[in-house]
């Protein structure tokens, strides 16, 4: 167990400067395997040139193409990159354009191809960070195609990986190269399905991907670079007043992945837990700020650690007298969601009701309202947002939820859900009250003497 795994995301990937920068970070750690996401904001660019290509608008297709091209050879010119790796650079990036005028010819596109273009980001930025870390870097950098590593199931969008084989793959093309003192790097968020394609493993997937990596070779610290110095006591961006934190156990930070905090991917931390690596988050642009350690257990343990919040959620309610006294219900309406490959995420229970929770950008389509509405009376709200308190005491404290809600007493509280979890309670609300809701309830239980509680 002596290797390092570290992983870059989009803002530390973001031109040749941040990726100079990063390369050097990896250098000063002693990483041993180095993991990339995309350049800044490229997979968000591919996700619009495919929704423009089906569109079939020709032009714009053409425009945002031309400069995601020119945005990547600019970083190309800059890294100096040798004349075979510019010429791998300019022919992904012409498959990038092959395919979405595929897609506008076709007027359609599947998951799987969809996959296979958004791979290309990170597929481009690995490139680029093999050339930046060989230039600093006395031993051989070997640009390895997380494909060859990451075996996952055939769920495109969201694959879940196969632990076992990419163990077995890891063992037989990394651990020998890495014996040997070899760096290695390779994309985030991409593997190979079952049936031989590329696959993704959901959005921001590379930290996930940076996890595997480091389970599948035995690592012995998993590092995520990012553009805050850790995980702070509620996104940044929200609250002027949000605290780094020193540590967070692997369950406070996985609740509060799940919850909203951008700042990992939800699942990202089950790999090394399975194993027990250490994860640490800092920031690649100031890489001596203390960052945060993700431990099994920490020394201090507040009341409320953390706060996340998750924009954008709708609520499906279904109502039925027939729930009354009879059996089964619930596995009826599960399997509806099942079968529309719909994830669910919160779920209350009534007499004669049953309400769930879910993101919006989830596919509510005609024919699951169709399929709940044989079951009961549906009824969807939207607009709404999750706020969730995170924190190891927090199903065994005594007036807690009073604290909370008094806080909150100006605002409609649509559902609360406590009690699966230990360390979690949180509650869905209108979405424009939920800033300032965070705000409150950090100031309340982060920012004043509970926070020394
Ligand atoms: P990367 O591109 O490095 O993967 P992300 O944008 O995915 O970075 O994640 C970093 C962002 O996560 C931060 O800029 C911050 O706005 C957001 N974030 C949300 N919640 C938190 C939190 N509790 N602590 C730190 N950052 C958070
Ligand atoms: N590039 C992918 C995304 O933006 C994966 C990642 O950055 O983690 O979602
Ligand atoms: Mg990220």
């Amino acid at each position: 167990m002596t290797w390092v795994v570290a992983k870059f995301g989009g803002s530390s990937m973001a031109d040749a400067k941040a990726i100079r920068r990063s390369a050097s970070v990896a250098q000063n750690r002693k990483a041993n395997v180095v993991i990339v996401s995309a350049t800044y904001g490229t997979t968000n660019q591919l996700l619009e040139l495919i929704d423009i290509a089906l569109a079939g608008n020709e032009n714009k297709r053409d425009q945002l193409f031309n400069d995601l091209y020119n945005r990547h050879l600019s970083i190309a010119q800059a890294l100096e990159l040798s004349d075979e790796d510019s010429n791998q650079v300019h022919e992904l990036l012409l498959e990038i354009k092959a395919l979405a005028k595929g897609i506008t010819l076709l007027g359609d596109y599947s998951f799987r191809a969809k996959d296979n273009l958004l791979s290309h980001g990170e597929r481009l930025s690995s490139i680029f960070m093999q050339k930046a870390l060989s230039q600093c870097l006395d031993q051989e950098v070997l640009l390895v195609d997380a494909r060859k590593i990451i075996a996952t199931n055939n769920h495109y969008g969201s694959a879940s990986p196969m632990i076992e084989k990419t163990a077995k793959q890891a063992e037989q093309h990394l651990v020998p190269l890495l014996k040997s003192g070899k760096v290695i790097v390779s994309q985030g968020f991409i593997g190979l399905s079952e049936e031989g394609y590329t696959s993704t493993l959901g959005r921001g997937g590379s930290d996930y991907s940076a996890s595997l990596f480091a389970e599948a070779i035995g690592a012995k610290l998993v590092e995520i670079w990012t553009d805050v110095a850790g995980i702070a006591s509620t996104d940044p961006r929200l609250c002027n007043n949000a605290k780094p934190l020193k540590e967070i156990t692997y369950k406070e930070a996985c609740e509060l992945a799940t919850f909203g905090a951008k700042v990992l991917h939800p699942t990202s931390l089950w790999p090394a837990m399975r194993k027990n690596i250490p994860v640490y988050v800092g920031s690649s642009m100031e890489p001596e700020k203390q960052g945060t350690k993700i431990v099994l257990e920490a020394q201090d343990k507040p009341l409320v650690r953390a706060i996340a919040l998750r924009r954008k959620q709708s609520l499906l309610t279904i109502t039925t007298p027939r729930m009354v006294n009879t059996h089964g219900f619930l596995q009826n309406v599960f399997r509806v969601f099942a079968e529309h490959e719909i994830s669910v995420d919160l779920v209350t229970t009534s007499e004669i009701s049953v309400a769930i929770t879910m993101n919006e950008s989830s596919a509510i389509n005609e024919s699951l309202l169709q399929a709940l509405s044989e079951i009961g009376e549906v009824e969807q709200e939207k607009d709404l947002a999750l706020i969730s308190l995170v924190g190891t005491r927090i199903s065994n404290t005594a007036g807690l939820s009073k604290e909370i809600f008094t806080q909150l007493a100006d605002i409609n509280v649509r559902m609360i859900c406590q009690g699966a979890s230990a360390s979690n309670i949180c509650f869905l609300i209108e979405e424009n009250h939920a800033e300032d809701a965070v705000k409150m309830l950090h100031r309340r239980f982060l920012e004043s003497e509970f926070a020394n509680s």
